[in-house]
C-alpha cells in the first residue's frame, strides 16, 4: 500500500518534531519517520542536554503556540560573563545596562521541549508519525518514494532530511560535507549550587577549552546550572578517567566564585565536536534542516537557533505559496537556500573562529586574545555584536 503526503520529514529530533508543526500550521499534511518512537523519545534518557534559545526562537515558538507550555520549564539568562582565566578581565553583558531584566536568552531542557513537542504532535491531524527507519528512497521529477523498514512505502513531493549530523538522506543523496574536528569533546551533566545563579551564564575560555554555565529553573531550596565543558583532546583524556568528584574538584575551582559550592546532580555525558557543513542544502525534491545540514560547536548555543530560523524560512515560503507552487519543486527549494545557506556560513564562520581564537595555547594567539579583549571591554560596539550574535544567533550592531 501507498501512503501519500505532501511532504515526508526523517528524524523527528528536535529538527524534525518542529518542522513537523510548523509545515502542519501551514495546511501541509506531514509523515514524520523516525525509528524512535514517541515514548522514547519522552522518556528522553540519551539527550540530557539544555538548549539555549535566543529571542528570535522564542518569538518562533510562540508563534508556533508552543510557547505557553514551555515557559514554565525555561529559565531566563539576564547576563552573561564572559571571561579569559583571569577574572580581573571579566566582561559583563547587561550588568551596566539599564534595562538590565531584559532577558538575553532562555533555557530549557531538552527533556521537557521534547515532552512538549511529542504531546502537542500527537494531538495535530496533519502530523503521522511513523516508527520506522528509511532504508532507501527514489526520486522523480514529481514525488519522492520512500520505503520503511517495515516494507510500507511513502510518497511525497518533499524529503526532508532532519536525520542529523551523520544522515543518510544526505549521503544517499550525494551531497557532500566539509569537515573539520576541533580535537575537542564536550562534557555535559548538570550542576546543584550553593549561592543563587542569578540569571547569570558564564563563558570561560580556558587554555583547555571553553567552559560555559547556564542558569536553569531553580526552586525555592535548590540552584541549578547546566554545564558544557568543551575540553581540548589531552585534557579531555586526562578528565575521562576522573572520578566524579574530582570533575566537582576542578569545575569548583573554576567557578565556585560565581555559584558557590558545585555538586554534580546527573550523569556525566561526552560528545564528540567535529564541524560539518553539508556543501548544498538541496537537491531535487530532497531539503537538509538541521545536523543534517550544519552541525557546529555549541559554545555559542547557535546550533538549534540557526535551525529555528531555516525552519521559519521554510513555514513562511510554505504559507505564502498561495498558488500552491509544487512545495518540492527547486523554485521553493531555492529560495529557502539562498537565505539558509547565507546565516548559516556567518554564524559558523563566528563560532569556528571564536573557538579557534579562545581554545588556543599559542603564544601569538594568547597575545592577540589578551589585546582583542582588553578592546572589546572598552568597545560598546564590540560588545553589543557579541550580545546580538550570543542572544539572538545573528551578527548585526544594533
Ligand atoms: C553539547 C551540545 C550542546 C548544544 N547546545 C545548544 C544550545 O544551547 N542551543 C542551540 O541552539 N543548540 C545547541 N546544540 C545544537 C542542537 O542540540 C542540535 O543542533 C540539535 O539537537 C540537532 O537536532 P537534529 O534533530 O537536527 O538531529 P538529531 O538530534 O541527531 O536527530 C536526528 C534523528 O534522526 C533519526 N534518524 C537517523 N537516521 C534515520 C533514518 N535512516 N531513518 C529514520 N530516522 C533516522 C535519529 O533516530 C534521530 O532521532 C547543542 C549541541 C551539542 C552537541
Amino acid at each position: 500500500m501507498e501512503l501519500k503526503f505532501n511532504i515526508a520529514i526523517v528524524g523527528s529530533g528536535l529538527t524534525g518534531s518542529i518542522t513537523s508543526l510548523a509545515l502542519a500550521k501551514a495546511g501541509y499534511k506531514v509523515a514524520l519517520i523516525d525509528p524512535k518512537s514517541f515514548e522514547e523519545f519522552k522518556e528522553n534518557n540519551y539527550d540530557t542536554r539544555t538548549t539555549a534559545l535566543s529571542k528570535k526562537s522564542k518569538l518562533f515558538f510562540e508563534y508556533l503556540n508552543l510557547w505557553q507550555r514551555m515557559q514554565p520549564f525555561t529559565c531566563m539568562i539576564k547576563n552573561i560573563m564572559v571571561n579569559d582565566g583571569n577574572y580581573e578581565k571579566n566582561i559583563y553583558f547587561n550588568k551596566t545596562q539599564r534595562k538590565k531584566n531584559k532577558p538575553l536568552g532562555f533555557m530549557i531542557r531538552n527533556k521537557d521541549l521534547f515532552a512538549i513537542l511529542v504531546d502537542v504532535i500527537k494531538k495535530n491531524k496533519n502530523i503521522s508519525k511513523f516508527d520506522n527507519k528509511v532504508n532507501i528512497f527514489y526520486r522523480d521529477q514529481e514525488n519522492v518514494t520512500i520505503k520503511l523498514d517495515d516494507k510500507r512505502v511513502i510518497t511525497s513531493h518533499l524529503l526532508i532530511a532532519a536525520d542529523g549530523k551523520n544522515s543518510f538522506i544526505r549521503k544517499k543523496s550525494g551531497i557532500k560535507t566539509s569537515r573539520k574536528s576541533y580535537n575537542q569533546k564536550a562534557f555535559i551533566f548538570n550542576v546543584k549550587h550553593t549561592k543563587s545563579h542569578n540569571n547569570l551564564a558564564t563563558e570561560n575560555f580556558l587554555k583547555h577549552g571553553p567552559l560555559a554555565s547556564l542558569p536553569i529553573i531553580q526552586n525555592k531550596s535548590n540552584c541549578y546550572s547546566s554545564i558544557v565543558w568543551s575540553c581540548n583532546h589531552p585534557f579531555y583524556y586526562k578528565m575521562i578517567k576522573y572520578a566524579k568528584k574530582d570533575i566537582e574538584r576542578e569545575l569548583n575551582f573554576y567557578l565556585s566564585e560565581y555559584y558557590g559550592k558545585l555538586t554534580i546532580i546527573t550523569k556525566v555525558k561526552s560528545w564528540d565536536l567535529t564541524l560539518v557543513k553539508a556543501q548544498k542544502f538541496f537537491d531535487t525534491r530532497i531539503l537538509l534542516l538541521g545536523d543534517a545540514a550544519h552541525s557546529i560547536h555549541p559554545l555559542a548555543g547557535q546550533g538549534l537557533n540557526l535551525t529555528l530560523k531555516g525552519i521559519e524560512t521554510l513555514h513562511k515560503l510554505a504559507k505564502n505559496n498561495k498558488t500552491k507552487v509544487d512545495i518540492g519543486s527547486d523554485k521553493i527549494l531555492n529560495a529557502f537556500s539562498k537565505k539558509q545557506y547565507l546565516n548559516s556560513t556567518a554564524i559558523i564562520f563566528a563560532t569556528d573562529k571564536l573557538n579557534f581564537l579562545f581554545s588556543n595555547s599559542n603564544f601569538f594567539l594568547k597575545k592577540t586574545r589578551e589585546i582583542g579583549l582588553y578592546v572589546f571591554k572598552r568597545s560598546d560596539i564590540l560588545k553589543n555584536i557579541f550580545k546580538n550574535y550570543a542572544s539572538e544567533g545573528k551578527l548585526s550592531i544594533k
